[in-house]
């Protein structure tokens, strides 16, 4: 297993590796942010741990920057104490886990272990298809260049379909994904509301993303509708 350390203090970044080979890890440091981001990009990581106190750029820039250009190595940021905003921020912008200074080497390492094992998956903060986004951290959608304004249902519908591109889902796995135990007990709520995603989502904009699969029900197309038959 081979870690990268991105650290700017000297001796903690020494310290922190010590520790990971003495766990029979490999583990490389880069100080700057911009060292990490070529030396991800050359070498494929285990899993990288990212400081948020960086010189030349911070943590949320390197480890936005990294999933920019395709490294989806599994991070884990070391943050400040106390510091709640920074640990909203760093798994928003694309980090899997987090631990807070001072940690105990037993449970760093636990953690690099259950990360390494996720492997190098792709997982998009904002997901896409074709020109259809969404976000949710920012509980933004958008096609194109223009916003798209949902309701909390309707958004918590498309994420589930965006999730799962170019799959048949059952109006049972649509339930189970986007309403709670509360739902509103109505057979055909889930139909309703992918009307009223067509109506906001895919009708002004001119395609059809989602498509009725007759007996088996509805399919996110995987360009979100655009460009395909
Ligand atoms: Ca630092």
């Amino acid at each position: 297993m081979r870690v990268l350390i991105v650290e700017d203090e000297v001796k903690m970044a020494s310290l922190i590796r010590r520790g990971l080979r003495d766990d029979g890890m490999a583990a490389d440091v880069a100080i700057r942010g911009k060292d990490a981001l070529w030396m991800a990009g050359s070498t494929e990581y285990d899993v990288i741990v990212l400081d948020v106190m960086l010189p030349d750029m911070d943590g949320f820039e390197v480890c936005r920057r990294l999933r920019e250009d395709g490294v989806w190595s599994p991070v884990l940021m070391l943050t400040a104490r106390d510091a709640i905003d920074d640990r909203v921020r760093g798994l928003d912008t694309g980090a899997d886990d987090y631990l807070t200074k001072p940690f105990s080497f037993a449970e760093l390492a636990a953690r690099l272990r259950a990360l390494a094992r996720r492997g190098p998956v792709e997982r998009p903060t904002v997901l896409r298809l074709g020109d259809l986004h969404l976000d949710p951290s920012s509980k933004r959608v958008w096609r194109g260049e223009t916003d798209i304004s949902l309701s909390a249902k309707e958004f918590s519908l498309l994420e589930t379909f965006m999730r799962r591109p170019g799959a048949v889902l059952d109006r049972f796995q649509l339930l189970e994904h986007a309403w709670d135990d509360e739902y509103e007990n109505r057979s055909n709520v889930i139909d309703v509301y992918v009307r009223y995603l067509r109506e906001k989502v895919d009708r002004p904009f001119g395609v059809e993303s989602i498509e009725t699969v007759r007996g088996a029900g509805y399919r996110m197309r995987v360009k979100g509708g655009r460009g395909e038959s």
